[in-house]
């Protein structure tokens, strides 16, 4: 006989896990294991760098009653005793566990200077110390973006946009653009005259500038590094089968390869081994997906397989432009794309609705719904680092 309530604990709460605690809430005990006491708004972390946005939520607003919050991080998952280590030396047991942990900056770069003299930005404290460091430098001074990636697009444009003297060095401007939108991209940094250094190879970061492949050496006085996201290795390190990113390795219902009572969901999943692109904009769905596998475990039926459909990338361009280029439902782009305050517009509102949808599940579980008919895989001429947003 089934358990009628049994143990939930989700691991991360991001976007993925957040959404899918609100949604088992009426079902499960649930934990939710979180560094932080607070949720990150990490599709803001660019605004919080420049200074215009906190990018964090209470979680009183998200969490649906019956989430109990423990501020603390997984070090270990023992599949075999259904079992959770923590950082504080606590253990806490689960019936279900959710793999929600989300991503990081690339892990450790080869070139070098960059883990000494470069600021990431991929997570909350490495915003805020990149905004302190920004508070303390002269407003002449030039900062360097390096990546064309979504990421490195976004904080060149809202640093430039405040003012600063930026310069963006990558290798190609938005790698998953299309032509139409890469040209309106190049068109807004040029007014907010952003130097565009491309076809180039950083070769190593110093604390006054950084080299390149041609032998160019730029000047910088803050360097601010994007070259795309990495996975935690807490799956890997605890046994489970990953990705060569790191990724946990799922059937299409989400579930763990190697054990029927782990979920993965977010940035952090990899169904099939074919996983969607880190955004959001899949973490949203993959949270309901995965929250809905753990349902039907509960009630003894077969979960449902993977459905989830795509609409366009946004990206902001400081807080008065932008672009959004639509997609089709499998992720492959069409040859609409909004520009300009239209696109800002559009894209603020993406994100607020993404909030909304948190509260919203935690208030009323199982009310939020996404696009299916089509999940397309990453676009394989792009390396899976970069294939973010
Ligand atoms: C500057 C920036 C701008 C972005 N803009 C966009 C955008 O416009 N649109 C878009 O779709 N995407 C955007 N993204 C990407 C998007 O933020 C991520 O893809 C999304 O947050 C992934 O959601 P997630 O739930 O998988 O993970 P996350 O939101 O990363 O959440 C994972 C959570 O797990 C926690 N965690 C990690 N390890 C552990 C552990 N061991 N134990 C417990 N908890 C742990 C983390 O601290 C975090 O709170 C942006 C990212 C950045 C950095």
């Amino acid at each position: 006989m089934s358990n009628p309530r049994p143990r939930l604990v989700v691991l991360g709460g991001g976007f993925a896990g957040t959404l899918a605690a609100g949604r088992l809430s009426r079902r499960a005990a649930i934990t939710l294991v979180n560094p932080r006491p607070h949720f990150v708004q990490r599709t803001r972390l660019h605004q919080l760098a420049a200074g215009n946005h906190e990018a964090t939520e209470n979680y009183r607003k998200l969490l649906g009653k019956g989430v109990e919050l423990l501020v603390d991080t997984a070090t270990r998952i023992e599949s075999d005793t259904r079992t959770v280590r923590l950082g504080s030396g606590r253990a806490i047991q689960y019936d279900y566990l959710l793999y929600a942990v989300g991503s990081t900056a690339t892990r450790r770069s080869t070139v070098p200077g960059v883990e000494e003299f470069a600021y990431p930005i991929a997570e909350y404290e490495h915003a805020r110390h990149l905004r302190n460091t920004l508070a303390n430098t002269d407003r002449d001074a030039v900062v360097t973006v390096v990546g064309g990636g979504l990421t490195g697009l976004e904080t060149a444009s809202e640093l430039a946009e405040q003012g600063r003297r930026v310069r963006l060095v990558c290798r190609v401007v938005g790698p998953t653009l299309t032509e139409n939108t890469r040209r309106a991209v190049r068109e807004r940094l040029s007014a907010l005259r952003v130097e565009v250094v491309e076809r180039a190879r950083v070769t190593r970061v110093g604390p006054d500038g950084l080299a390149l492949e041609d032998g160019t050496v730029l000047p910088s006085a803050v360097t601010v590094w994007t070259g795309g996201f990495g996975v935690p290795e807490l799956a890997r390190s605890s046994g489970f089968s990953t990705d060569s990113v790191g990724r946990m390795l799922t059937d299409e219902t989400l579930t763990s390869i190697d054990d029927e009572r782990v979920v993965a969901a977010g940035d952090c999943a990899s169904p099939s081994g074919d996983p969607l692109r880190m955004a959001c904009q899949s973490a949203l769905p993959l949270g309901v997906v995965a929250a809905d596998t753990i349902l039907s475990r509960i009630a003894g039926e077969e979960p449902a397989k993977l459905d989830v459909g795509f609409n366009g990338v946004g990206v902001s361009l400081g807080r008065r432009s932008g672009v959004v280029q639509l997609h089709r439902r499998d992720d492959t782009p069409t040859d609409r794309t909004f520009t300009g305050r239209t696109a800002a517009f559009l894209k603020d509102l993406g994100l607020k609705s993404a909030m909304a949808g948190l509260r919203t599940e935690a208030l009323w579980p199982g009310t939020v719904r996404f696009f299916r008919g089509g999940r397309h895989p990453v676009d394989a001429t792009v390396p899976a680092e970069e294939n973010v947003r």
